[in-house]
Protein backbone atom coordinates (compact mmCIF):
# COMPACT_ATOMS: atom_id res chain seq x y z
CA UNK A 1 0.00 0.00 0.00
CA UNK A 2 1.00 3.62 -0.72
CA UNK A 3 1.22 6.09 2.51
CA UNK A 4 -2.77 8.31 2.24
CA UNK A 5 -3.02 11.30 0.55
CA UNK A 6 -4.99 14.17 1.90
CA UNK A 7 -5.79 16.97 -0.57
CA UNK A 8 -5.25 20.45 0.98
CA UNK A 9 -8.44 21.55 2.11
CA UNK A 10 -8.94 17.84 3.63
CA UNK A 11 -11.89 16.83 2.01
CA UNK A 12 -10.27 14.34 -0.58
CA UNK A 13 -8.52 11.28 1.28
CA UNK A 14 -7.31 8.37 0.05
CA UNK A 15 -4.98 5.68 -0.21
CA UNK A 16 -3.44 4.46 -3.47
CA UNK A 17 -1.81 1.06 -4.14
CA UNK A 18 1.63 2.84 -4.58
CA UNK A 19 3.12 5.80 -4.21
CA UNK A 20 6.32 6.99 -6.69
CA UNK A 21 8.62 10.13 -6.58
CA UNK A 22 10.71 9.04 -9.26
CA UNK A 23 13.97 11.08 -9.52
CA UNK A 24 14.10 11.38 -13.47
CA UNK A 25 12.50 10.70 -16.85
CA UNK A 26 13.72 7.51 -17.30
CA UNK A 27 12.32 6.73 -13.77
CA UNK A 28 8.82 7.87 -14.84
CA UNK A 29 8.81 6.10 -18.35
CA UNK A 30 9.58 2.62 -16.71
CA UNK A 31 6.91 3.02 -13.66
CA UNK A 32 4.44 3.82 -16.56
CA UNK A 33 5.05 0.87 -18.47
CA UNK A 34 5.22 -1.15 -15.57
CA UNK A 35 2.08 0.13 -14.63
CA UNK A 36 0.33 -0.36 -17.89
CA UNK A 37 1.70 -4.36 -18.31
CA UNK A 38 0.10 -4.93 -14.68
CA UNK A 39 -3.14 -3.10 -16.07
CA UNK A 40 -3.09 -0.71 -13.06
CA UNK A 41 -3.93 3.21 -13.30
CA UNK A 42 -1.15 5.95 -12.34
CA UNK A 43 -2.48 9.23 -11.66
CA UNK A 44 0.10 12.07 -11.30
CA UNK A 45 -0.13 14.66 -8.75
CA UNK A 46 1.39 18.22 -8.41
CA UNK A 47 0.75 19.98 -4.99
CA UNK A 48 -2.62 18.21 -4.02
CA UNK A 49 -4.27 21.55 -4.27
CA UNK A 50 -7.04 20.39 -6.26
CA UNK A 51 -10.52 19.17 -4.04
CA UNK A 52 -12.32 17.54 -7.46
CA UNK A 53 -11.15 13.90 -7.37
CA UNK A 54 -8.67 13.99 -10.38
CA UNK A 55 -5.88 12.70 -8.42
CA UNK A 56 -7.57 9.98 -6.33
CA UNK A 57 -6.51 6.81 -7.18
CA UNK A 58 -5.79 2.68 -5.54
CA UNK A 59 -3.48 2.32 -8.72
CA UNK A 60 0.07 4.40 -8.71
CA UNK A 61 -0.27 8.11 -7.37
CA UNK A 62 2.98 10.00 -9.16
CA UNK A 63 4.85 12.84 -7.87
CA UNK A 64 7.11 14.61 -9.24
CA UNK A 65 8.50 16.78 -6.54
CA UNK A 66 12.31 15.66 -6.76
CA UNK A 67 11.72 16.94 -10.39
CA UNK A 68 11.67 20.30 -9.47
CA UNK A 69 13.44 23.82 -11.08
CA UNK A 70 14.35 26.18 -14.18
CA UNK A 71 16.10 23.84 -16.33
CA UNK A 72 16.86 26.93 -19.61
CA UNK A 73 15.56 30.08 -20.88
CA UNK A 74 16.45 32.12 -24.00
CA UNK A 75 15.01 35.38 -22.26
CA UNK A 76 11.38 34.81 -24.08
CA UNK A 77 10.53 30.83 -23.41
CA UNK A 78 11.92 29.36 -19.74
CA UNK A 79 11.26 25.74 -19.12
CA UNK A 80 10.99 24.13 -16.09
CA UNK A 81 10.64 20.95 -14.45
CA UNK A 82 7.02 19.69 -14.32
CA UNK A 83 7.08 19.29 -10.67
CA UNK A 84 8.49 23.20 -9.71
CA UNK A 85 6.62 24.74 -7.48
CA UNK A 86 4.96 28.24 -8.65
CA UNK A 87 6.70 30.06 -5.54
CA UNK A 88 9.95 29.01 -6.45
CA UNK A 89 9.54 29.02 -10.29
CA UNK A 90 8.70 32.90 -9.82
CA UNK A 91 12.01 32.86 -7.73
CA UNK A 92 14.04 31.33 -10.65
CA UNK A 93 12.65 33.31 -13.01
CA UNK A 94 13.14 36.33 -10.98
CA UNK A 95 16.93 35.04 -10.86
CA UNK A 96 16.98 35.22 -14.41
CA UNK A 97 15.46 38.61 -14.83
CA UNK A 98 12.09 37.13 -16.17
CA UNK A 99 8.72 36.78 -14.64
CA UNK A 100 5.53 35.24 -15.55
CA UNK A 101 2.92 37.38 -17.27
CA UNK A 102 -0.15 36.54 -14.69
CA UNK A 103 -0.42 34.24 -11.67
CA UNK A 104 -3.68 32.70 -9.34
CA UNK A 105 -4.52 33.61 -6.18
CA UNK A 106 -1.76 31.25 -4.12
CA UNK A 107 1.91 29.94 -5.24
CA UNK A 108 2.07 26.20 -3.15
CA UNK A 109 0.94 24.75 -7.06
CA UNK A 110 3.30 22.83 -9.11
CA UNK A 111 3.62 24.28 -12.35
CA UNK A 112 2.28 20.85 -13.98
CA UNK A 113 -0.56 20.84 -11.52
CA UNK A 114 -2.01 24.34 -12.06
CA UNK A 115 -2.18 24.03 -15.94
CA UNK A 116 -3.50 20.92 -16.03
CA UNK A 117 -6.73 22.21 -14.75
CA UNK A 118 -6.31 26.06 -16.05
CA UNK A 119 -5.78 27.89 -12.72
CA UNK A 120 -6.35 31.50 -13.32
CA UNK A 121 -5.73 35.07 -12.07
CA UNK A 122 -7.64 38.09 -12.79
CA UNK A 123 -7.54 40.59 -15.66
CA UNK A 124 -9.24 41.28 -18.53
CA UNK A 125 -5.92 41.05 -20.81
CA UNK A 126 -4.45 37.62 -19.18
CA UNK A 127 -6.00 34.41 -19.92
CA UNK A 128 -5.16 31.51 -17.42
CA UNK A 129 -1.44 29.89 -16.39
CA UNK A 130 -2.50 27.31 -19.69
CA UNK A 131 -1.99 29.85 -22.11
CA UNK A 132 1.45 30.86 -20.96
CA UNK A 133 2.69 27.12 -21.55
CA UNK A 134 4.22 26.87 -25.52
CA UNK A 135 5.22 23.01 -24.99
CA UNK A 136 5.68 20.33 -22.62
CA UNK A 137 7.12 16.89 -22.47
CA UNK A 138 4.88 14.00 -22.31
CA UNK A 139 5.09 10.58 -20.94
CA UNK A 140 2.53 9.01 -22.49
CA UNK A 141 0.08 5.82 -21.64
CA UNK A 142 2.92 3.74 -23.65
CA UNK A 143 5.73 4.79 -21.69
CA UNK A 144 7.03 6.53 -24.28
CA UNK A 145 8.46 10.74 -24.76
CA UNK A 146 6.76 13.11 -26.72
CA UNK A 147 7.52 16.60 -27.01
CA UNK A 148 4.95 19.00 -27.64
CA UNK A 149 5.44 22.47 -28.41
CA UNK A 150 4.58 24.83 -31.74
CA UNK A 151 7.41 22.95 -33.44
CA UNK A 152 6.59 19.43 -32.73
CA UNK A 153 3.93 17.50 -32.51
CA UNK A 154 1.89 20.82 -32.84
CA UNK A 155 -1.44 19.31 -33.97
CA UNK A 156 -1.53 17.95 -29.49
CA UNK A 157 -0.90 21.64 -28.39
CA UNK A 158 -4.10 22.77 -27.93
CA UNK A 159 -4.96 19.72 -25.50
CA UNK A 160 -1.67 19.14 -23.71
CA UNK A 161 -1.49 22.82 -22.70
CA UNK A 162 -4.43 21.58 -19.97
CA UNK A 163 -5.07 17.71 -19.90
CA UNK A 164 -5.81 17.20 -16.60
CA UNK A 165 -3.44 14.27 -16.30
CA UNK A 166 -5.00 12.49 -18.59
CA UNK A 167 -2.81 12.04 -21.65
CA UNK A 168 0.37 11.56 -19.72
CA UNK A 169 2.74 12.34 -17.07
CA UNK A 170 4.21 15.70 -17.91
CA UNK A 171 7.46 16.03 -17.13
CA UNK A 172 8.81 19.77 -18.06
CA UNK A 173 6.81 22.85 -19.20
CA UNK A 174 7.62 25.52 -21.68
CA UNK A 175 6.53 28.95 -20.79
CA UNK A 176 6.31 32.01 -22.53
CA UNK A 177 7.67 34.46 -20.34
CA UNK A 178 8.42 38.27 -19.86
CA UNK A 179 11.78 40.66 -18.48
CA UNK A 180 10.91 40.91 -14.96
CA UNK A 181 8.35 43.97 -13.93
CA UNK A 182 6.98 45.20 -10.81
CA UNK A 183 3.67 45.71 -9.67
CA UNK A 184 1.75 47.80 -7.11
CA UNK A 185 -0.98 46.28 -5.13
CA UNK A 186 -3.95 48.18 -3.61
CA UNK A 187 -7.18 47.12 -2.25
CA UNK A 188 -10.28 49.09 -0.41
CA UNK A 189 -13.65 48.09 0.46
CA UNK A 190 -17.07 49.63 -1.26
CA UNK A 191 -20.68 48.67 -0.90
CA UNK A 192 -21.38 45.81 -3.46
CA UNK A 193 -23.63 47.85 -5.50
CA UNK A 194 -21.25 50.47 -5.74
CA UNK A 195 -18.64 47.74 -7.00
CA UNK A 196 -20.86 45.99 -9.29
CA UNK A 197 -21.86 49.38 -11.18
CA UNK A 198 -18.23 50.63 -11.24
CA UNK A 199 -17.30 47.24 -12.25
CA UNK A 200 -16.29 47.65 -16.37
CA UNK A 201 -14.41 50.68 -15.46
CA UNK A 202 -12.59 48.87 -12.72
CA UNK A 203 -11.90 46.10 -15.24
CA UNK A 204 -10.65 48.24 -17.99
CA UNK A 205 -8.68 50.56 -16.47
CA UNK A 206 -6.57 48.23 -14.30
CA UNK A 207 -4.53 45.75 -15.39
CA UNK A 208 -5.62 42.87 -12.76
CA UNK A 209 -8.89 43.55 -11.01
CA UNK A 210 -11.17 41.65 -9.20
CA UNK A 211 -13.56 41.78 -5.74
CA UNK A 212 -14.28 39.72 -2.89
CA UNK A 213 -17.91 39.84 -2.32
CA UNK A 214 -19.33 39.61 1.91
CA UNK A 215 -22.64 37.96 1.70
CA UNK A 216 -23.62 39.11 5.02
CA UNK A 217 -22.55 42.92 5.28
CA UNK A 218 -22.87 43.59 1.21
CA UNK A 219 -19.21 44.55 1.21
CA UNK A 220 -16.84 44.55 -1.24
CA UNK A 221 -12.84 44.05 -0.92
CA UNK A 222 -11.37 45.33 -4.36
CA UNK A 223 -7.97 44.84 -5.33
CA UNK A 224 -6.17 46.16 -8.27
CA UNK A 225 -2.88 45.36 -9.65
CA UNK A 226 -0.89 47.80 -12.03
CA UNK A 227 2.73 47.85 -13.12
CA UNK A 228 4.67 50.75 -12.11
CA UNK A 229 6.43 51.15 -14.90
CA UNK A 230 3.37 52.20 -16.96
CA UNK A 231 2.33 55.64 -15.91
CA UNK A 232 -0.92 55.58 -17.54
CA UNK A 233 -2.21 53.40 -14.96
CA UNK A 234 -1.66 55.95 -12.19
CA UNK A 235 -5.14 57.68 -13.04
CA UNK A 236 -6.96 54.35 -11.00
CA UNK A 237 -4.85 55.45 -8.10
CA UNK A 238 -6.42 58.73 -7.63
CA UNK A 239 -10.02 59.30 -5.50
CA UNK A 240 -11.53 60.09 -9.24
CA UNK A 241 -12.44 56.49 -10.45
CA UNK A 242 -15.74 58.29 -12.26
CA UNK A 243 -15.74 61.93 -12.67
CA UNK A 244 -17.70 63.70 -9.85
CA UNK A 245 -17.58 60.59 -7.88
CA UNK A 246 -16.66 60.11 -4.63
CA UNK A 247 -13.90 58.01 -3.75
CA UNK A 248 -15.91 54.41 -2.01
CA UNK A 249 -13.97 54.39 0.90
CA UNK A 250 -10.51 54.70 1.93
CA UNK A 251 -7.59 52.54 -0.19
CA UNK A 252 -6.14 49.91 2.07
CA UNK A 253 -3.85 47.72 1.47
CA UNK A 254 -0.73 49.07 -0.79
CA UNK A 255 1.92 46.38 -2.00
CA UNK A 256 4.64 46.96 -4.48
CA UNK A 257 7.07 43.97 -5.53
CA UNK A 258 7.46 41.61 -8.72
CA UNK A 259 4.36 39.49 -9.91
CA UNK A 260 5.80 36.57 -8.04
CA UNK A 261 5.41 38.20 -4.94
CA UNK A 262 2.83 40.67 -5.37
CA UNK A 263 -0.39 38.66 -6.78
CA UNK A 264 -0.16 35.47 -4.78
CA UNK A 265 -1.67 35.22 -1.21
CA UNK A 266 -0.69 33.74 2.06
CA UNK A 267 -3.88 31.43 2.73
CA UNK A 268 -4.26 30.19 6.48
CA UNK A 269 -7.86 29.12 6.97
CA UNK A 270 -8.58 26.02 4.84
CA UNK A 271 -11.91 26.50 2.60
CA UNK A 272 -13.89 24.73 0.42
CA UNK A 273 -14.69 26.47 -3.57
CA UNK A 274 -16.95 26.23 -6.37
CA UNK A 275 -16.06 27.94 -8.81
CA UNK A 276 -17.92 28.86 -12.76
CA UNK A 277 -16.21 30.19 -15.70
CA UNK A 278 -19.46 32.35 -16.82
CA UNK A 279 -19.84 34.03 -20.46
CA UNK A 280 -18.94 37.67 -19.86
CA UNK A 281 -22.10 38.68 -20.85
CA UNK A 282 -24.15 36.29 -18.39
CA UNK A 283 -22.09 37.91 -15.66
CA UNK A 284 -24.43 40.76 -14.12
CA UNK A 285 -27.66 38.52 -14.31
CA UNK A 286 -25.96 35.65 -13.37
CA UNK A 287 -24.31 37.01 -9.57
CA UNK A 288 -27.83 38.70 -9.33
CA UNK A 289 -29.19 35.09 -9.15
CA UNK A 290 -26.07 34.39 -6.71
CA UNK A 291 -27.05 37.19 -4.47
CA UNK A 292 -30.39 36.78 -4.82
CA UNK A 293 -30.09 33.25 -3.78
CA UNK A 294 -27.61 33.68 -0.78
CA UNK A 295 -29.85 35.72 0.28
CA UNK A 296 -33.32 33.97 0.69
CA UNK A 297 -31.81 30.18 1.25
CA UNK A 298 -28.24 30.25 2.10
CA UNK A 299 -27.31 33.06 4.53
CA UNK A 300 -27.22 31.51 7.79
CA UNK A 301 -24.52 28.94 6.56
CA UNK A 302 -22.36 30.88 3.99
CA UNK A 303 -19.43 31.71 6.43
CA UNK A 304 -17.17 33.01 4.06
CA UNK A 305 -17.29 35.41 1.03
CA UNK A 306 -17.12 35.34 -3.14
CA UNK A 307 -14.39 35.88 -5.76
CA UNK A 308 -15.44 37.63 -8.67
CA UNK A 309 -12.62 37.64 -11.44
CA UNK A 310 -12.27 38.02 -15.37
CA UNK A 311 -9.89 35.73 -18.00
CA UNK A 312 -9.54 36.39 -21.17
CA UNK A 313 -10.85 33.85 -23.60
CA UNK A 314 -8.37 31.32 -25.12
CA UNK A 315 -8.01 28.16 -27.98
CA UNK A 316 -7.24 25.47 -25.28
CA UNK A 317 -9.52 22.49 -26.04
CA UNK A 318 -10.68 22.00 -22.12
CA UNK A 319 -10.01 25.22 -21.03
CA UNK A 320 -13.11 26.97 -19.52
CA UNK A 321 -12.45 30.13 -20.94
CA UNK A 322 -11.94 28.61 -24.45
CA UNK A 323 -13.76 30.47 -27.10
CA UNK A 324 -14.99 33.18 -24.79
CA UNK A 325 -14.30 36.27 -22.42
CA UNK A 326 -14.90 35.17 -18.77
CA UNK A 327 -15.81 35.97 -15.47
CA UNK A 328 -15.82 33.96 -12.82
CA UNK A 329 -17.79 33.14 -9.72
CA UNK A 330 -16.62 31.28 -6.72
CA UNK A 331 -18.00 30.43 -3.56
CA UNK A 332 -15.65 30.09 -0.46
CA UNK A 333 -16.96 28.25 2.67
CA UNK A 334 -14.74 27.50 5.86
CA UNK A 335 -13.59 23.66 5.66
CA UNK A 336 -15.37 23.62 8.83
CA UNK A 337 -19.26 24.27 7.92
CA UNK A 338 -21.00 22.34 5.80
CA UNK A 339 -20.88 23.05 1.85
CA UNK A 340 -22.44 20.80 -0.16
CA UNK A 341 -26.07 21.95 -0.59
CA UNK A 342 -24.57 25.82 -0.71
CA UNK A 343 -22.45 24.72 -3.81
CA UNK A 344 -24.95 22.74 -5.46
CA UNK A 345 -27.58 25.56 -5.54
CA UNK A 346 -25.05 28.17 -7.08
CA UNK A 347 -24.00 25.16 -8.97
CA UNK A 348 -27.25 25.00 -10.53
CA UNK A 349 -27.17 28.51 -11.18
CA UNK A 350 -23.84 28.88 -12.51
CA UNK A 351 -24.96 25.77 -15.30
CA UNK A 352 -28.19 28.01 -16.01
CA UNK A 353 -25.94 30.83 -17.65
CA UNK A 354 -23.71 28.66 -19.44
CA UNK A 355 -20.81 27.82 -16.71
CA UNK A 356 -17.78 25.88 -17.17
CA UNK A 357 -16.63 24.64 -13.71
CA UNK A 358 -13.17 25.02 -12.80
CA UNK A 359 -11.51 21.56 -13.48
CA UNK A 360 -9.89 21.44 -9.80
CA UNK A 361 -12.55 22.80 -7.80
CA UNK A 362 -16.00 21.43 -6.12
CA UNK A 363 -18.27 20.56 -8.85
CA UNK A 364 -20.78 17.40 -10.01
CA UNK A 365 -20.39 17.47 -13.37
CA UNK A 366 -19.91 14.02 -15.41
CA UNK A 367 -19.00 14.18 -18.50
CA UNK A 368 -22.63 13.73 -20.28
CA UNK A 369 -22.96 17.63 -18.90
CA UNK A 370 -19.41 18.56 -19.85
CA UNK A 371 -19.18 17.48 -23.30
CA UNK A 372 -21.43 20.19 -24.80
CA UNK A 373 -19.74 22.79 -23.11
CA UNK A 374 -16.57 22.50 -24.90
CA UNK A 375 -17.07 22.41 -28.79
CA UNK A 376 -13.19 20.75 -29.27
CA UNK A 377 -14.33 18.20 -26.49
CA UNK A 378 -14.27 14.60 -29.30
CA UNK A 379 -11.03 16.09 -30.50
CA UNK A 380 -9.26 15.76 -26.66
CA UNK A 381 -10.68 12.40 -26.54
CA UNK A 382 -9.56 11.66 -29.97
CA UNK A 383 -5.87 12.68 -28.76
CA UNK A 384 -6.48 10.91 -25.20
CA UNK A 385 -7.14 7.83 -26.55
CA UNK A 386 -4.32 7.96 -29.16
CA UNK A 387 -1.64 8.90 -26.15
CA UNK A 388 -3.10 6.31 -23.63
CA UNK A 389 -4.71 3.67 -25.82
CA UNK A 390 -5.12 1.33 -22.44
CA UNK A 391 -6.60 4.08 -19.96
CA UNK A 392 -3.02 3.86 -17.97
CA UNK A 393 -4.46 7.27 -16.56
CA UNK A 394 -7.97 6.68 -16.77
CA UNK A 395 -9.14 6.24 -13.13
CA UNK A 396 -12.60 5.95 -12.09
CA UNK A 397 -13.00 9.44 -11.45
CA UNK A 398 -11.51 10.49 -14.73
CA UNK A 399 -13.25 7.82 -16.94
CA UNK A 400 -16.69 9.79 -15.39
CA UNK A 401 -15.19 12.83 -16.12
CA UNK A 402 -14.30 12.02 -19.46
CA UNK A 403 -16.20 9.21 -21.13
CA UNK A 404 -19.88 9.14 -21.69
CA UNK A 405 -21.38 6.38 -19.78
C1 LIG B 1 -5.77 27.78 -1.42
C2 LIG B 1 -6.05 27.55 -2.89
C3 LIG B 1 -5.99 28.62 -3.75
C4 LIG B 1 -6.27 28.44 -5.11
N1 LIG B 1 -6.24 29.52 -5.93
C5 LIG B 1 -6.59 29.39 -7.22
C6 LIG B 1 -6.62 30.51 -8.09
O1 LIG B 1 -6.32 31.64 -7.71
N2 LIG B 1 -7.02 30.30 -9.37
C7 LIG B 1 -7.39 29.08 -9.83
O2 LIG B 1 -7.78 28.97 -10.99
N3 LIG B 1 -7.32 27.99 -9.04
C8 LIG B 1 -6.94 28.12 -7.77
N4 LIG B 1 -6.87 27.01 -6.96
C9 LIG B 1 -7.04 25.69 -7.57
C10 LIG B 1 -5.68 25.09 -7.94
O3 LIG B 1 -4.86 26.03 -8.60
C11 LIG B 1 -5.87 23.88 -8.86
O4 LIG B 1 -6.67 22.95 -8.25
C12 LIG B 1 -4.52 23.28 -9.29
O5 LIG B 1 -4.75 22.30 -10.28
C13 LIG B 1 -3.77 22.66 -8.13
O6 LIG B 1 -2.46 22.39 -8.53
P1 LIG B 1 -1.63 21.23 -7.79
O7 LIG B 1 -0.18 21.39 -8.16
O8 LIG B 1 -1.97 21.17 -6.38
O9 LIG B 1 -2.15 19.95 -8.59
P2 LIG B 1 -3.05 18.73 -8.05
O10 LIG B 1 -4.24 19.27 -7.40
O11 LIG B 1 -2.18 17.81 -7.30
O12 LIG B 1 -3.43 18.09 -9.46
C14 LIG B 1 -4.25 18.79 -10.34
C15 LIG B 1 -4.25 18.12 -11.70
O13 LIG B 1 -2.94 18.21 -12.27
C16 LIG B 1 -2.53 16.93 -12.72
N5 LIG B 1 -1.08 16.88 -12.63
C17 LIG B 1 -0.29 17.23 -11.61
N6 LIG B 1 1.00 17.04 -11.93
C18 LIG B 1 1.02 16.53 -13.18
C19 LIG B 1 2.04 16.09 -14.07
N7 LIG B 1 3.35 16.14 -13.74
N8 LIG B 1 1.69 15.60 -15.28
C20 LIG B 1 0.38 15.55 -15.64
N9 LIG B 1 -0.62 15.94 -14.85
C21 LIG B 1 -0.31 16.43 -13.64
C22 LIG B 1 -3.22 15.96 -11.78
O14 LIG B 1 -3.29 14.67 -12.32
C23 LIG B 1 -4.59 16.63 -11.65
O15 LIG B 1 -5.39 16.30 -12.75
C24 LIG B 1 -6.61 27.15 -5.61
C25 LIG B 1 -6.66 26.07 -4.74
C26 LIG B 1 -6.39 26.26 -3.38
C27 LIG B 1 -6.47 25.10 -2.46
Amino acid sequence: MGRGFVNWSGSLSFTPGEYAEPADEDEVRALVRRAREAGTTVRPVGSGHSSSPLVRTDGILLSLDRLAGVIADDGELATAWAGTKLKALGEGLYDAGLAMDNLGDVDYQSIAGATATGTHGTGLGFGNLSTQVTGVRLVTGTGETVDVSAEHNSDLLPAARLSLGALGVVTRVTLDVQPRYELRRRSWCAHVDWTLDHLAELQHTNRNMDFYWYPRSDQTQIRVMNRVDRAPDERVWQPRLVPGEAFPGEPGEVRVGPTHRTIPRHRELRFEEIEYMLPAEAFAACFAEVRRRIRQRHRRVVGWRVLVRSIAADDIWLSNAYGRPTVTIACLQNTSLPYEEYFRDMEAVFRHYGGRPHWGKKHWLTARDLRPLYPRWDDFQAVRRRLDPDGVFLSRDLARLLEEA
